[in-house]
């Protein structure tokens, strides 16, 4: 946590127009490590879904997400209540959620078991007068701490024959992809469990492409070890990091520290594989719906 803390200190002096984002952020990844120590027991897997994913590449969890849940409620209220310190549109829509957990802790619980299906939580939102985009990024933040205890509990996977754009273990989203190694091999990030899974070099995660004449990628100089790649045939962009230039580093925190280069690429008429809930939404001009 004190590499984490000293990278979003460098990164606010580099970049003074994140420092908002950052300091938010760095509060939900320190409530995130607190609530690591409530109950250090790994979650283990049952070895049916483990052999499934590995040998018929199918994913552990598709529709719903059936882990203990030993700290997604406590985190979920205390990542909600530093949300309440933030700003006012932020304190308003942290509060209105909040009575939710206070009058109805088993609509939550139902939430978190399904925060896969994003079209019940859009619905459920809406029905609720709740922001859909701010529950949802709650809802993932909290599940974080759990989700981390569960990939513990399953021990080294390797998923080399995996070669597909969702997450095998949870099916959700890529958030990016890395390259690593010598060969320079590319690999999807998970955007909920950050597991990592190899892919081709040339592959467009969203129309699964691999055909190179389309995909293309541009950078920034002064930030040289990320790309965006880009795809001709669906106008998707991922961003992508190579760790070979810039070694390991917190893929969660270079992200959301390189927000620009996303809205160089939706300027450029390109839309990100997965809408970020630090992203402006349509007009790139606006405040992004999280800190405004
Ligand atoms: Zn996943
Ligand atoms: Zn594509």
């Amino acid at each position: 946590m004190q590499l984490i803390r000293q990278r979003v200190q460098a990164l606010i002096s580099e970049r003074p127009v994140y420092k908002d984002i950052l300091t938010y952020y760095l509060r939900i990844r320190e409530c995130q490590e607190g609530f690591m120590g409530i109950d250090p027991t790994p979650i283990f897997a049952k070895q049916d879904q483990r052999d499934m994913t590995l040998k018929e590449a199918f994913p552990i969890f598709k529709d719903e997400l059936d882990i203990p849940l030993r700290r997604a409620f406590k985190t979920f209220e205390a990542i909600l209540n530093l949300s309440v310190d933030s700003n006012p549109p932020m304190k308003e829509k942290a509060e209105r959620i909040l009575e939710l957990l206070k009058t109805s802790p088993e609509e939550l619980g139902n939430m978190f078991r399904k925060v896969l299906q994003k079209d019940y939580i859009k619905k459920r939102a809406k029905e609720l007068g709740l922001d859909f985009h701010f529950l949802d990024f709650v809802l993932e933040n909290s599940l974080r701490p759990d989700i981390k205890a569960w990939i513990h509990g399953l021990g080294e996977m390797r998923f080399d024959a995996w070669k597909k754009a969702k997450c095998p273990l949870c099916s959700s989203l890529p958030l990016l992809s890395l390259i690593r190694g010598e060969g320079g091999q590319r690999y999807l990030v998970c955007s909920l469990c950050t597991s990592q899974w190899d892919i081709e070099r040339i592959y467009c995660p969203s129309c699964e492409t691999k055909d190179q004449s389309y995909i293309q990628y541009f950078f920034s100089e002064d930030l040289r070890h990320i790309r965006i790649y880009t795809c001709e045939r669906c106008k998707a962009y991922i961003k992508t990091i190579d760790i070979r230039e810039c070694g390991q580093v917190d893929l969660e925190l270079e992200d959301l520290a390189t927000l620009h280069l996303d809205i160089i690429a939706i300027q450029k008429g390109y839309h990100p594989l997965l809408p970020s809930p630090w992203l402006p939404l349509g007009d790139s001009r606006q405040p992004h719906p999280l800190i405004c």
